[in-house]
């Protein structure tokens, strides 16, 4: 299924009342430099360690009907993955990110019903890619297209590669992807801070780029301070791990008990943040009870112009 040029995927978000990350794996048959996690090449042992019913016996039992942003690692490397998504995908719709780039994939197209996924979040890690591997991830993109998924690719702006973003876009656009957003990056690149040391040009390009998706905006300008506001982390957005362990947004960390074990145990009022920056992107400004404004033109706070 294609993406309206205008269609905003926040509204689908935003439409959600019930959001969960699951980090449901450590396993990636990557090794970006600047992904959040650390690289293990093993999985962790507690991966896969209940049952796909008892998984939605859990959810089902918080008498919530939730949507479920997966992530990993690589969850397409989680055993039996695309069994999990259709038996938990009818109840509770699934988002996953995925690097839609391993041995897996063309299985996860042919075998899960694209009913079961609201998104797909197709990362695309140019830097890792060669010629011709870049045209085997496109092959996968359109076959999930034509298979009926929503599917958006997704490009990390991480500093080294602002000589070829322009470029890149460019050319997954003449080569038929509908929809990329522009991820912020954030890290330490040759000893700078990101996103607080984009330079005014790479704020210029990247706005750019986020026309469509504006809320991005606030992350490349480092300005996810929500310090004080009202928030629905740990009441209706929370953040899980492998083990099951709920905490109230992956920035804070509060614990809220354990998702599998049954003792999941949510707020029932906002709660005020307390973080100087929030981590949690998007579905961290979507938390907030009062949405922040999104700014349309540059105020450029960063580093000194290069
Ligand atoms: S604004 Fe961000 S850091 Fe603060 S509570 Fe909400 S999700 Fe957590």
């Amino acid at each position: 299924m294609v993406f309206d040029e205008h269609y905003d995927l926040l509204n689908e978000f935003k439409s959600c009342e019930n959001k969960i990350c699951w980090q449901i794996n450590n396993l990636c048959n990557f090794k970006c430099e600047y992904c959040f996690f650390p690289y293990y090449d093993e999985e962790n042992p507690d991966v896969a360690k209940y049952s796909h019913k008892e998984i939605l016996k859990a959810f089902d039992d918080t008498g919530r009907k939730w949507n479920i942003f997966i992530s990993g690692g690589e969850p397409l490397l989680y055993p039996n993955f695309s069994e999990l998504v259709n038996t938990v995908g009818p109840h509770h719709p699934i988002q996953i990110s995925s690097n839609l780039y391993n041995k897996y994939v063309k299985e996860f197209a042919n075998t899960v019903d694209p009913s079961n996924i609201s998104v797909i979040n197709a990362s695309l890690h140019i830097g890792h890619h060669s010629e011709k591997s870049v045209l085997q991830f496109l092959r996968n993109y359109h076959l999930f297209l034509e298979k009926g998924f929503k599917i958006i690719v997704s490009y990390v702006t991480f500093p080294p590669l602002f000589s070829r973003i322009k470029d890149d876009f460019r050319f997954l656009k003449e080569q038929g992807v509908k929809q990329v957003v522009p991820l912020t990056y954030f890290g330490v690149h040759e000893g700078k801070p990101y996103p607080g040391s984009y330079t005014r040009d790479q704020v210029e390009i990247l706005f750019d780029l986020t026309k469509t998706y504006p809320l991005e905006r606030l992350n490349f300008l480092n300005k996810m301070e929500f310090k004080n506001k009202r928030c629905t982390a740990g009441q209706n957005f929370f953040f899980m791990n492998i083990q099951g362990d709920v905490s109230s947004c992956g920035t804070i960390g509060k614990p809220m008990g354990n998702l599998f074990e049954g003792t999941f145990k949510p707020n029932t009022s906002p709660m005020i943040c307390t973080a100087d920056n929030c981590n949690d992107n998007w579905l961290g400004i979507l938390s907030l009870v009062d949405e922040p404004e999104i700014p349309e033109t540059i105020t450029f706070t960063g580093t000194p112009v290069q």
